[in-house]
């Protein structure tokens, strides 16, 4: 077995959520290894949107300046509810956040974050990981792929939805995954604005469709679903919903003419943060290898990037304080009181409030009434949990419609 020389800390998965750690670690002046099956650039399936609060962590990263030049900024939102009303608001500067959201393919997104932390110091390596190793006590001290073995005294995997190492580590997910979508690109859209569009009419519900501008003639176009817990999955596959969305007149309208530019693929989300195992003796998660999505809007890369920033800070004081073995309580720690309350807040509402008689007097209150339309923005947005947003009050009225 060949055996490349220990570092502090061995990733696995150059996704959103292990190149930012990656990247805080190594600036950070730790040894770090960098490890991913694929061949960067590589594409994820993804809606590709990036919400003011994945930017503010871009640039921590230094990588804002270079994100906003690729991509395509995003001023406003709109809302289409299951009757076809709709409503459209910039969206706000919340709490210092950009007042913008940027559409960046994840082919170029995922690869200069990768390139940053080579950038810091990271070491990368194209390897398909295929199991952890560990020490007589049951302590994980690195990874195995292939005849090669990685060492270090913390390892972190961050290989979002694919659970198969998550299985060979014993942290696998108590449910599979909860979200299904699929998505593709088009090119020669006339009529786009500065606008993503999110749909929850012809789509199964929880679940909703997305048009995310990639350009002002181009868009990623996607839709998907998510399970309610204890339910059961529509029996619609990705394709077929996304099939159906496209069919929609509205959206079928908006691509007339259109040429699409890609296959459409589909892919699973895991949502179920709530219940994840976060981590094991010498063993970290990041990421959506945590269910880190977010079950209304499954957005992700933003919890992503987030995750990274907590773990980094666990990591590091771990490290400092020469007890990586003690890091497996702090890292849960430190997740759940960032995440948790959120997450469950959100899977709540999602399955109370993602009816469609509900969403359609939600959307014709809030075409007349600002502060809702806000909040609703905030909450589509991750930035405002949405049991405090809404009010008994504020319930009360819309109802009544
Ligand atoms: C259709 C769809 C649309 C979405 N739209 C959005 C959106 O618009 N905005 C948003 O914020 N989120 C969106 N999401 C969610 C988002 O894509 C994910 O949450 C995000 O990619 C998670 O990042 P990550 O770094 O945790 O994992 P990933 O980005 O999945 O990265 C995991 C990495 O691990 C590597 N890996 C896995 N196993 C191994 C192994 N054994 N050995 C080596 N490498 C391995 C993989 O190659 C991959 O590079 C969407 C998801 C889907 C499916």
């Amino acid at each position: 077995m060949s055996t490349p020389a220990a570092s502090d800390v061995v990733i696995v998965g150059a996704g959103p959520a292990g190149s930012a750690l990656a990247y805080f670690l190594a600036a950070a002046g730790r040894s770090v290894r960098l490890l991913d099956k694929a061949a960067f650039p590589r594409d994820k399936t993804c809606g590709d949107g990036l919400s003011p609060r994945a930017l503010r962590v871009l640039e921590r990263l230094g990588a804002l300046d270079e994100v906003l030049a690729a991509g395509f900024r995003i001023r406003r939102l709109k809302l289409f509810a299951p009757d076809g009303g709709w409503f459209e608001a910039p969206i706000p500067a919340h709490q210092g956040l950009a007042d913008y959201a940027v559409v960046l393919p994840r082919f170029q997104l995922d690869d200069l974050i990768r390139r940053r932390a080579v950038a810091a110091g990271a070491e990368f390596q194209r390897v398909t990981v295929s199991d952890v190793l560990r020490d007589s006590a049951g302590q994980v001290t690195g990874v195995r792929a292939g005849p090669a073995e990685f060492r270090a005294p913390v390892t972190v995997l961050a290989t979002g939805a694919a659970t198969a190492l998550l299985e060979r580590a014993g942290l696998a997910p108590a449910q599979p995954a909860l979200g299904r979508a699929a998505r593709t690109y088009f090119t020669d859209l006339p009529g786009l604005a500065d606008a993503v569009e999110f749909h929850f009419d012809s789509v199964p519900l929880p679940g909703y469709g997305w048009v995310f501008p990639t350009s002002p003639t181009s868009a990623n176009v996607g839709a998907g679903y998510f399970v309610r817990a204890g339910g059961r999955a529509p029996h619609a596959s990705p394709r077929q919903t996304y099939d159906a969305f496209v069919a929609n007149p509205y959206v079928a309208g908006l691509l007339a003419g259109a040429q699409p530019a890609a296959p459409v693929k589909g892919f699973p989300l895991r949502v179920d943060f709530p219940a994840a195992r976060l981590a094991a003796p010498g063993l970290c998660l990041v990421g959506e290898a945590c269910g880190l999505v977010n079950p209304l809007t499954g957005e992700g890369v933003d919890y992503a990037l987030e995750s990274a920033e907590v773990a980094a800070e666990t990591i590091l004081a771990g490290l400092r304080a020469g007890r990586p073995a003690e890091l497996a309580a702090a890292h849960t720690r430190a997740l759940r009181g960032r995440f948790l309350r959120g997450f469950v807040n959100v899977g709540r509402v999602r399955d109370l409030y993602l009816q469609p008689w509900v969403l359609n007097r939600f959307v014709r209150v809030a075409q007349r009434d600002e502060g809702l339309k806000l909040r609703l923005i905030n909450i589509a947005l991750g930035n405002l949990d949405p049991l405090s947003a809404l009010t008994p009050g504020t319930l009360w009225r819309v109802l009544r419609g």
